[in-house]
């Protein structure tokens, strides 16, 4: 089966491109490499070279808002009879800051990008589609575990244009409901990397979010870790949230493909989290003790926009994909540090 991963060589798109080709699923990448390094593509390679597996992977350069390069690609393989049966888009921006400052921005590459798809997969008629939405439409929630029928309610500019490519989604589907089959995965927080040691993320500057933070102090790229407040209406004061291991969040898209593979039609939106919800306290102490490595903190003030208490029902995963999470939040330490240890600088 033929797939389509735009934004294939990010952190998420890597890690289920390299799962997929293991099990035999024919991929291509389209990505235009604002956010990632062409050097995964060079890993996930040699990675399946050194297994033996022999497997079917095109990488693509390209701009989901090119509409006649994306056009091609379904072209061309509809002429190479073997068409693209479902895409996983992955493709877009996802700086909450970023957001704010440049919303045109995000409102064309997401929002404009995804419509562009949407069209040539219509026109090619390609109508199965995986979607990476976010936990963030939840905005300021207080009901935990967060399950998909609350109502949406986006903080920031990136949150909006998730809920804008959801209700997109759900209007084209509503369109012609004998014919999408369409997966909303609502992720929580992605986090940990590739048990090999090979993958992993690789964010540009100085990261924002908590994990790879820490990894980057552990590795002493960074001094110490700025804890945002100490004082929020949780266990030990600091903030909770839902850490998903990559490997975990990546194999949801392939037993959603499988979920989509079965339908005639559907449209879903589905939340993918651990189910469980860790504060910023107890990651760090799980970091200190499953690596061994000391990681320095400072509290300071509560960071703007963020909540108390973020973690996810994942029930619906469980009924719906027959998935849930495997991996441990000491493995998910063991393999982000291992990762940042083996490659200090990411992929440069
Ligand atoms: P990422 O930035 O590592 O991957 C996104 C990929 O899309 C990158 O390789 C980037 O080069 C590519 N890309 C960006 N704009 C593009 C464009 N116009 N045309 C083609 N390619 C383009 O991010 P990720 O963490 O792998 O996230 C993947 C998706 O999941 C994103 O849509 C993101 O919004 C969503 N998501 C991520 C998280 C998270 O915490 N990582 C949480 C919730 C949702
Ligand atoms: N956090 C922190 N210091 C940092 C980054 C994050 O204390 O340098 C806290 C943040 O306030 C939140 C948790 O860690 O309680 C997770 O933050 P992250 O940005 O990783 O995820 P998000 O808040 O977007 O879910």
């Amino acid at each position: 089966m033929r797939l389509l991963l735009t934004g294939g060589a990010g952190f998420i798109g890597s890690h289920t491109s390299l799962l997929l080709l293991q099990r035999g699923y024919d991929v291509i990448i389209y990505d235009s490499f604002v956010n990632s390094s062409y050097k995964v593509i060079n890993v996930i390679k040699s990675y399946l070279d050194s297994d033996g597996i022999d497997y079917k992977l095109k990488t693509i350069k390209g701009d989901i808002r090119d509409k006649s390069s994306l056009e091609k690609i379904f072209k061309d393989s509809i002429k190479e009879g073997n068409a693209i049966q479902a895409v996983i888009h992955f493709a877009g921006l996802k700086s909450v800051a970023e957001s704010v400052k440049y919303p045109l921005k995000y409102w064309d590459v997401n929002v404009c990008g995804t419509k562009n798809l949407l069209e040539i997969m219509k026109d090619n008629e390609c109508y199965s589609i995986v979607f990476s939405s976010s936990a963030t439409i939840y905005g300021l929630t207080n009901a935990v575990p967060i399950s998909e029928d609350q109502t949406v309610s986006p903080m920031n500019p990136y949150g909006k244009t998730k809920v804008a490519i959801e209700n997109m989604l759900c209007d084209l589907f509503k369109s012609n409901m004998n014919l999408w089959k369409i997966c909303s995965l609502r992720y929580f927080n992605p986090v940990g990397a590739h048990p090999s040691g090979l993958m992993g993320e690789d964010p540009i500057g100085i990261p924002s979010n908590l994990f790879p933070y820490i990894t980057q102090v552990a590795i002493r790229r960074i001094n110490l870790l700025k804890v945002f407040g100490d004082n929020w209406n949780t266990e030990d004061g600091s903030g909770v949230r839902d850490y998903i291991h990559i490997m975990d969040l990546s194999e949801g898209h392939i037993d959603a493909i499988g979920f989509l593979k079965s339908k005639k039609s559907i449209y879903e939106s589905i939340n993918l989290g651990s189910g469980k919800g860790y504060s910023v306290f107890q990651i760090i102490r799980e970091f200190e003790l499953s690596t061994g490595c000391e990681i320095p903190f400072l509290i300071e003030g509560r960071r703007d926009g963020d909540v108390a208490e973020y973690y996810a029902d994942i029930s619906k995963a469980e009924r719906l994909l027959g998935w849930s999470p495997k991996r441990s939040l000491k493995q998910i330490c063991i393999d982000g540090w291992n990762w940042q240890r083996n490659n200090p600088e990411g992929y440069t």
